[in-house]
């Protein structure tokens, strides 16, 4: 088993709220782990709304929710958070020193004196496919997420969906693979639509199919997946032979292990004290989307503020016996150093 990483702050989430809570650490000069279940940081403005504008940022009139998400990654580049991406907390425990120890699905292990969760609806699982059988090939044939896109070169490809994933990874296989075929419920697709207009071309070329209909059935021998059944719209039976299945139906987020870290939780969502966001456990702070107090707002905004609250009760918390002075980041030297910035942006 691998030892653990020993630091001050975990923080649970890579969402705009945990980036940003990243910044506000790094001004009290404490360091940061982030932890989070998706491939990449973000949260809900790169998993379900990467290109829609929002226009409720203060200062920002308008952004994406990916460039919201490059904004913050460029504003907490002076404090060197360490990301964990691709694997989600199951377990957190208070240790006999105070310290507390987290365990990832990746079997990496952290002792933190301070953990901030920011992990807004959940962990995003990907929604699978539920067919009698067909989890004894996860990870072999069947697939949810591509990680090494040569192993499907020159495969038998079925790749279901309709958004982004689904016609961005058929696009990217027609041609390398065997044969691609894309199998989506409804002749209606929510990717973006250039890809679609080009998917049409690509299966008017004979390159890739379309089907429209659902996996309803697969066949196998020894252990090996050998075929899916589609049935159709019209009520008709198609055998699709295939080496591997790759299923993008979208991610939804489940509260998951966290409603077992003996935490207050009320509907969902962890209770926490307005003063400073900590939640029922000293040294462990709620922030953004997964908390819930009288008045709570589910949007950016009030998870940024939550941060800073958070980040000076966990400064508080580390060093009891420290005064912590709030500074403004405009006239404040030492913050400046921290910054890795000169006093005036024109120097
Ligand atoms: C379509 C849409 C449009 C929106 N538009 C706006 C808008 O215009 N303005 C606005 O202010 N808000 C908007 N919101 C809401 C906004 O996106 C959320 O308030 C914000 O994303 C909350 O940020 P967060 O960091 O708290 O959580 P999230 O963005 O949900 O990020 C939480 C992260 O924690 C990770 N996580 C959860 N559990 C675990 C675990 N156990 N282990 C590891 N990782 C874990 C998740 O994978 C996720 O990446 C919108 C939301 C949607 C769905």
């Amino acid at each position: 088993m691998r030892s653990p990483i020993e630091t001050d702050a975990v923080i649970i989430g890579a969402g705009p709220v945990g980036l940003f809570q990243v910044f506000e650490l790094g001004l009290l000069e404490i360091k940061a782990h982030v932890i989070d279940s998706l491939p990449e940081v973000g949260g809900q403005c790169i998993e379900l709304y990467p290109d829609k504008p929002i226009y409720d940022i203060p200062a920002i009139p308008v952004c994406t929710g990916r460039e919201l998400t490059n904004n913050l990654l460029e504003q907490i580049k002076p404090f060197g958070a360490q990301f964990h991406m691709g694997q989600e907390v199951t377990t957190l425990e208070k240790q006999t020193d105070g310290r507390f120890l987290i365990v990832t699905s990746q079997e990496q292990r952290f002792l933190s004196k301070t953990i901030f969760i920011a992990a807004g609806v959940g962990a995003f699982q990907p929604r699978t496919l539920n067919l009698e059988g067909l989890d004894a090939f996860e990870g072999k044939q069947v697939f949810y997420r591509v990680k090494n896109p040569d192993s499907f070169i020159g495969k038998r490809l079925v790749i279901c969906g309709g958004g982004d994933s689904a016609l961005d990874w058929a696009l990217h296989f027609a041609g390398k693979a065997a044969s691609v075929t894309l199998i989506h419920r409804r002749d209606d697709f929510k990717a973006a639509p250039q890809s679609i207009t080009k998917m049409r071309a690509l299966c008017a070329a004979h390159e890739m199919q379309l089907i429209i209909g659902q996996i309803t059935g697969f066949e196998s021998s020894d252990l090996h997946l050998n075929a899916i059944t589609v049935t159709g719209i019209d009520g008709e039976l198609r055998h699709v032979p295939a080496d591997d299945l790759l299923l993008f139906y979208g991610l939804s987020p489940k509260l998951g292990p966290i409603a077992d870290w003996g935490l207050d939780i009320d509907r969902k969502q962890i209770t926490v004290d307005t003063a400073c966001f900590q939640t029922s456990v000293p040294g462990i702070y709620a922030v953004g989307d997964i908390n819930i107090y009288p008045g709570k707002k589910k949007l950016i905004l009030s998870g940024f503020h939550e941060t800073a609250l958070a980040a000076f009760a966990a400064a508080a918390y580390l060093n009891p016996e420290k005064q912590i002075q709030l500074q403004y980041t405009t006239t404040s030297p030492k913050l400046h150093k921290v910054l890795g910035v000169g006093s005036s942006r024109f120097e």
